[in-house]
């Protein structure tokens, strides 16, 4: 068949294993041209290395966060493992420094693989009751001396929010470098990488794909050194995205600023209702007054809104009773709001703390709500209607 371009506006979906090579000095050149592990390469050669529907999705996505460079990995975890990795030689590192209150599956990476499987020395930093100290912070860091800080910017389940910019500030004061999960804020919320962060992570599984039918991560960043040791190890440990999640990203990306400002404005709504129900004992919310870092909030967001995320806790004298309200509503509003282990969907779902998270959080009753982009007065109305109705 002879190649034509076609008059499509889509990049087409690139299904290549291997792509072709017309002879043995075009195959040499190339081989030889990707030891540079450049972002988007002269010639492609395999799809694991780099696939031009992955790429071209990747720069939508450094559009999006203003970054010099975005690579796309299969999940979340994988883009974890790429930024990590990279810093990794044999044992010889400095310690690694993980804020307590991050996403359960990072910490699990953090004390199952890098300690346990390669012997990193890692070490925690937790929140002074519902807050990050900062002058705790300080200090952790002259004792610690980490190579790298890793934390959220909205954490997990109780949306704490770091003095992000004071935390990057002391860890390049101190010479570490600082990587940051942005999922629950997204760029539209902040940029990482504009206060000094050296990568950004997002499990674009979440709000990036929005419609819960894409696992995938990316990492951002505008350092090339960095940008070609991401590309080197995504292709020797196999990350790589498949071209099909990435076009199916190129499209539901476009819909990313109105799908989260719409959740935004829904949370807001959300959290006030549960505020106002006599049987929800407790709303954390980082958009309320009363959370306890929504001066954190104002000062990183800027208005730009809070996100999408609302735990809250039911009402009761004793656990027993809290976790009867908390299955009762469960079953009440079972018909449209679905309990689902993610976030970042169209439709407002929820996850029972205590089924996750054990003990951790004491409260029984809590829930962790991912308020979808519905029309507002309809997913308003569903909670106003269910929690009257609780007894
Ligand atoms: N980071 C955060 C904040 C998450 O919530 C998750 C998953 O829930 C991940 C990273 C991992 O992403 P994935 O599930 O796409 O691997």
């Amino acid at each position: 068949m002879k190649k034509k371009d076609i008059n499509s506006s889509r990049v087409p979906v690139y299904r290549d294993a291997g792509f072709e090579l017309s002879d043995a000095d075009t195959a040499a050149a190339a081989f030889n041209r990707e030891q540079s592990n450049e972002r988007e390469p002269e010639l492609y050669i395999y799809s694991r290395y780099r696939n031009p529907t992955v790429v071209a999705a990747e720069e939508q996505l450094l559009k999006i966060e203003g970054s010099a460079w975005a690579l796309l990995t299969q999940s979340g975890m994988s883009a974890i493992d790429v930024a990590f990795s990279i810093f990794q030689r044999g044992k010889e590192v400095r310690p690694w420094l993980f804020f307590s209150e991050i996403y359960g599956g990072t910490i699990t990476f953090a004390d199952f693989i890098l300690k346990q499987k390669r012997g990193l020395d890692i070490h925690s930093f937790s929140p002074s009751g519902e807050k990050y100290d900062i002058g705790e912070f300080e200090s952790l860091v002259k004792k610690v001396r980490p190579e790298i800080v890793y934390f959220e910017t909205i954490s997990n389940p109780m949306l704490i929010v770091p003095d992000a910019t004071e935390i990057i500030g002391i860890c390049k004061k101190h010479g570490a470098v600082v990587f940051v999960d942005n999922t629950f804020a997204t760029p539209l919320l902040w940029k990482p990488l504009n206060y000094g962060a050296d990568l950004v992570i997002d499990s674009a599984t979440k709000y990036f794909s929005g419609h819960g039918n894409i696992t995938a991560g990316v990492i951002c960043g505008n350092n090339e050194e960095l940008l070609h040791r991401c590309v080197e190890y995504r292709k020797y440990a196999g990350h790589m995205l498949s071209a099909d999640d990435a076009y199916r990203l190129t499209t539901q990306l476009k819909t990313l600023v109105l799908r989260f400002k719409q959740q935004c404005i829904n949370a807001a709504g959300i959290a006030e209702i549960l505020r106002q129900s006599k049987n929800i004992s407790r709303v954390w919310y980082p958009g309320m007054a009363d959370h306890p870092s929504h001066g954190e909030a104002v000062k990183l967001f800027g208005g730009k809104g809070f996100g999408g995320m609302i735990t809250c806790d039911f009402a009761g004298k004793d656990a027993d009773e809290k976790r009867r309200l908390r299955n009762k509503f469960i079953k009440s509003v079972s018909d449209t709001i679905r309990v689902i282990p993610s976030l970042g969907d169209p439709r407002t779902m929820m996850l029972p703390v205590e089924a996750v998270w054990g003990a951790k959080y004491p409260e029984p009753g809590m829930i962790r709500l991912s308020c979808g982009f519905e029309e507002t007065d309809e997913i308003i109305s569903t909670f106003s209607k269910a929690l009257g109705s609780l007894k």
